[in-house]
């Protein structure tokens, strides 16, 4: 029987942190159910799934749906799209069976690409070895969750580029079943004598197709998310601490103005496999204290102080320690609260 392989290539940036990882990974449990179940995905589907940050690996290997088990999702540093590209493509080279004159070989493999942000690498050479090697020989479907990926980009890769308005619980059920949908017409489709590849028709209200002939609308924020890195003086087990990015009306002598805030979503606990994902350039941008509305709890030990910088710059957890010890440098000291505006660098992205 011949093989469609499929591959999920997924960003796992910090901004991924939250709602969207989580909906992913219940999205994955929830295809593999579905395609367990289905005759013909059981016969032909093969799955991969391959994940980038600042760094790319491959967090299941292409294999059969029976005994294909969801992942949990690492979270990583920075959205190194270049490197997740270049990753996929080792993997397409080390799998795909070409036919040959003794042997039928795969079907055309699809890939799904998630991202929701804008790439932090150079994507030119992986874009372009794309384009060169695999973009006739395979289906991409390149997936925007929410509004800030660099659609740009995208419409590089593939003419097939959807928007995916990821804002409800509903919203992201409704995605995943198309996706599913999708994988379970293809694979009736290669028993029919069809192509391979037959995306359904989605939900227009969630996903929608961008036309490949127009310019795509530019993201409208470089981040809308701005997440920051902190560690558990306890634990020292890392987490994240993410803000949205909005604007607010506020009176500036006597005229309104908008001016931009950020609003706490959370703070996430993340396993040390973090770093490993983490690109080597530093923190993307500066944001002042007196701009962040809302503080965390330490979500490894319940500190109430999720947010506390220390003079290395570090963001840890403090309480009622007498004496706090940063987790990062070591150093030693008394705290303080709320004195003047201070600079803390937000982390990749
Ligand atoms: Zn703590
Ligand atoms: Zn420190």
């Amino acid at each position: 029987m011949r093989r469609l392989p499929i591959y999920f290539l997924i960003d796992i940036s910090e901004s991924m942190i939250g709602e969207p990882i989580q909906m992913v990974e219940e999205g994955l449990a929830m295809i593999i159910k579905a395609l367990k179940e289905d005759p013909y995905a059981l016969e032909t589907v093969h799955i991969s799934i391959v994940v980038f940050a600042g760094q790319a690996r491959t967090l299941v290997p292409l294999q059969e749906i029976i005994t294909f088990y969801p992942p949990r999702f690492p979270i990583g540093g920075g959205t190194s799209l270049g490197n997740g590209l270049g990753h996929l493509m080792y993997e397409l080279r080390k799998n795909t069976i070409q036919t040959t004159a003794e042997q039928k070989g795969d079907w055309k493999p699809i890939v799904f690409l998630f991202t929701d942000g804008v790439p932090t690498d150079d994507t030119q050479v992986a874009i372009a070895e794309w384009k060169k090697n695999w973009a006739s020989k395979s289906s991409m479907v390149a997936v925007s969750f929410g509004e800030e990926a660099d659609l740009e980009v995208l419409q590089k890769l593939t003419e097939n580029v959807f928007m995916f308005k990821n804002t409800s619980v509903n919203q992201y059920k409704s995605f995943f079943k198309w996706v599913t949908a999708s994988i379970k017409s293809s694979s009736m489709s290669v028993e029919t004598g069809g192509t391979g590849f037959e995306l359904t028709k989605p939900d227009e209200s969630v996903i929608s197709k961008l036309d490949p002939r127009e310019m795509p609308p530019k993201p409208r924020f470089d981040h809308n998310f701005t997440v920051f890195t902190g560690k558990c003086q306890h634990s020292q087990k890392p987490y994240l601490i993410k803000y949205r990015r909005t604007t607010q009306p506020t009176m500036v002598g006597g005229m309104e103005m908008n001016s931009l805030v950020y609003r706490l979503v959370g703070a996430y606990l993340v396993d040390s496999s973090y770093f490993d994902y983490c690109d080597e350039t530093g923190g993307a941008n500066k944001v002042g204290t007196d701009e962040l509305q809302g503080a965390p709890t330490c979500p490894s030990c319940g500190n109430q102080y999720g947010l506390s910088i220390c003079q290395c710059g570090k963001i840890h957890c403090c309480g009622n320690e007498e004496i706090s010890t940063c987790p990062w440098c070591g150093n030693k000291g008394r705290y303080g609260f709320g004195e003047g505006r201070m600079d803390i660098n937000s982390a990749q992205g």
